[in-house]
């Protein structure tokens, strides 16, 4: 199990307060990882709960939703816990409108945070990592909607399948300086993000009754795909999406 050890290691993960990235935090600090949460809300719990393992978690204040503040986030990052060896781009927000009716505003505010950001921040981590000729991992939270089309959702199907995309050209050029870019693609998972979804009896029944492993799936789901992606145990994996989704991509 030595592959899956991070120990030691700096993991920085976005929008760790909540949900899957708090999940994927604990995971990786269960697997020996010291973590910089970056996020707009204050990571105040998943900081206990990492401390409580026995590791380091500091917090970094940050909205997304404009990537000029990357290179401060990094730096702050740097400070406190030493340099950058993996980072978890988890931090996404989504806007629901019929397609005709769609604004230029949910457009932006969804493109900015999904996408934009996530694409400065990986390049911000990976020129550090580049200069000081260190290895990394760089984990993408994707979505089905990297695959499927979805509705009343087209900002949020344009930036997920622009972050599938973008994964695979980050890793085509970065795979020969060892930084591995890959993706994780969720499924239906229980967070403030599909609460309506789930409180919806009717949408809940048919999504249930459409996942292979007949339930939602809950953010600790995600954490074996992430330490697998972010150890040494992937380290000739690149540029994959890898779908955590209780076989939903399968029917
Ligand atoms: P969530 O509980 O709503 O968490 C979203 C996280 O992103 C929160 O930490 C949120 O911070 C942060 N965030 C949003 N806008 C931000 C901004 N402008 N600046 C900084 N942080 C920002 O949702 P979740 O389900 O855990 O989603 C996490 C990721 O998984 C997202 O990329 C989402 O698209 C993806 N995903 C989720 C599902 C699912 O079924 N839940 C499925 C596929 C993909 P605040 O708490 O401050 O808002």
């Amino acid at each position: 199990m030595k592959a899956f050890d991070l120990s030691g290691k700096t993991a920085l993960v976005t929008g760790a307060n909540t949900g899957i990235g708090q999940g994927i935090a604990i995971g990786l600090a269960e697997a020996g990882a010291n973590i910089v949460a970056v996020g707009r809300t204050p990571a105040n719990d998943t900081q206990q709960r990492i401390e409580a393992l026995g590791r380091r978690c500091v917090l970094v204040e940050a909205d997304l939703s404009n990537c000029a503040g990357v290179e401060k986030i990094v730096d702050k990052a740097e400070t406190e816990l030493g340099a950058v060896d993996i980072l978890v781009n988890n931090a996404g927000t989504i806007k629901r409108n019929d397609a005709l009716d769609f604004t230029e505003e949910d457009w932006d505010t969804v493109m900015d945070v999904n996408l934009k950001s996530l694409f400065f921040l990986s390049q911000c981590v990976a020129k550090r990592m580049v200069a000081q000729s260190r290895p990394g991992k760089i984990i993408n939270i994707a979505s089905m909607l990297s695959f499927q089309g979805g509705i009343r959702v087209a900002s949020y199907t344009a930036s997920k399948s622009g972050v599938a995309g973008l994964t695979k050209l980050m890793a085509n050029e970065w795979a020969t300086k060892n930084i591995c870019v890959n993706a994780i693609a969720p499924g239906y998972i229980a967070t403030n993000n599909t609460a309506a979804l789930q409180a919806d009896e009717k949408r809940n029944s048919e999504i249930v009754g459409r996942i292979p492993a007949g339930r939602w799936g809950s953010p600790d789901d995600l954490s074996g795909a992430a330490v697998f992606l972010a150890s040494t145990a992937s380290d000739y994996v690149h540029g994959t999406v890898l779908a955590v989704d209780g076989g939903w991509l399968a029917r």
